[in-house]
């Protein structure tokens, strides 16, 4: 469910036409719904509702722009962060340091400080190594880092290799056959206070199966930790829950989910924490784009180019993703068309042989879906600049990230005097 509907033949964000927002800040555009993000956030928590003791950290990473942490902070939710620049923003968006988990497998020294002067919540510890640099990082400063230990369960999720994470051969987390030696020789080290375990296998999940076999799999290595010694009172069970992205594909429901989580965790007696982020803000956002020009060449699919590209939106490019592509002001008529971006690389391609709204230059349309790993993963690639964020509100809107033209980025370079004889 989201707040992008046809009125009278126009694509409406809530009660917002979005050809207004385009005429008034031009394309490209991200736009972003505050009724969806807070409807999908208060889903997911409800849906959680049927469990004990739950945190729920916003994995920030899928969408960072500062207005849309303040929606997630009103709702109460805090923040999955995994850098520091992610840790700056969680704190600029009023979420409170103690909600605050920091994952990540290359947290550098500077950050562990940071997080351990800030007073966050919980540290992710991805290898013995770190929880080691940790521990000396706070005993120095004579503070104790609440911690988990994140564990690779060797479980396939069933998603595109790029954003699997729970596999031996992938760098996240230690073996999970380790981690009870692990564990303990973290636990034995002043500074540190190990509280519990992690696990995050995946993102875009749309099946349930392989969360529940990573999930028992830390069921068992809790009962571990517990038999050996060890406090365990919490337990993150990371994010990953995927989201449709073309119409009519389904997936699991946050209710769904809190039931299998239920099911797994029966009789853990911990605070279960979780870091959703597509399944919040994936469909609470459109990437608005005008056509730039329509290629034809003779008997073959023509080509709609369109003002966004790659560097706006990298997942068709990066992981072959699909995004629906819809008119604005659809006519009723349909073309087949290759779309595509202006970059000067083929990769820069967001569906071939789509079926899709008629459309011509200087139209608009919108990707779909793309308020999860869509700004946050731009880049300024062909010196495009980094394009605008807008947050509608009912009829309200603002502008939430200005655009950043090419020259401001320029004007960041330089030429060295040895270049200038
Ligand atoms: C990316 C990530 C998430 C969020 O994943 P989604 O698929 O967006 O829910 C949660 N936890 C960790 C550790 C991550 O790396």
């Amino acid at each position: 469910m989201n707040h992008f509907d046809y009125r009278d033949g126009d694509l409406y964000a809530e009660d917002l036409p979005l050809s207004a927002i385009a005429d008034a800040v031009g394309t490209p555009v991200y736009v972003y719904s505050r009724a969806t993000l807070e409807r999908h956030a208060r889903v997911f928590r409800d849906a959680l509702s049927i469990l004990p003791r739950v945190h729920i950290a916003f994995a920030i990473k899928a969408n960072p722009n500062l207005a849309v942490l303040n929606v997630m902070a009103r709702e109460g939710l805090g923040a999955d962060v995994v850098s520091g620049g992610e840790l700056a923003r969680a704190l600029a968006a009023g979420m409170a340091a103690e909600d605050i988990v920091f994952s990540g497998v290359g947290k550098q020294h500077h950050e562990m400080i940071q997080g351990l002067e800030a007073g966050i919540g919980q540290f992710n510890l991805e290898s013995e190594e770190e929880g080691i640099e940790l521990a000396e990082i706070a005993a120095e400063r004579g503070l104790v880092a609440n911690c988990a230990l994140r564990v690779n369960p060797d479980v396939d999720a069933r998603t595109h290799a790029k954003i699997s994470t729970g596999k031996a051969e992938n760098k996240f987390g230690v073996p999970i056959d380790r981690a009870c030696t692990i564990y303990s020789n973290l636990a034995a080290l002043p500074g540190l206070k190990m509280r519990g375990v992690a696990v995050h296998i995946g993102s875009q999940l749309s099946e349930l199966e392989p969360f529940e076999e990573a999930f028992a799999k830390v069921g068992a290595l809790i009962a571990e930790l517990r038999a050996a010694g060890q406090t365990v009172t919490h337990a993150d069970l990371g994010g990953g829950l995927g989201v449709p992205y073309k119409a009519g594909d389904v997936f699991p429901t946050p209710e769904a989910y809190a039931q299998m989580v239920a099911r797994a965790t029966e009789g853990w007696d911990v605070t279960l924490m979780f870091e959703p982020g597509r399944v919040i803000c994936g469909n609470a956002g459109v990437l608005l784009t005008r056509v730039v020009r329509v290629k034809r060449s003779s008997n073959q699919v023509p080509f709609v180019i369109v003002d966004a590209a790659m560097n706006d939106l990298a997942r068709p490019a990066m992981y072959g993703a699909w995004h629906d592509f819809d008119a604005v002001a659809p006519t009723g008529e349909k073309m087949t068309a290759h779309i595509v971006g202006p970059i000067c690389e083929t990769g820069d391609t967001f569906a071939m042989d789509r079926e899709c709204d008629a459309l011509a230059p200087g139209d608009l349309a919108v990707f779909r879906t793309a308020g999860a790993y869509g700004a946050t993963m731009a880049s300024s690639y062909n010196s495009r600049g980094f394009i605008a964020e807008v947050m509608v509100d009912g009829d309200k809107w603002a502008v939430v990230a200005d655009r950043i033209v090419p020259e401001a980025i320029s004007a960041a370079e330089r030429v060295p005097d040895f270049l200038k004889d």
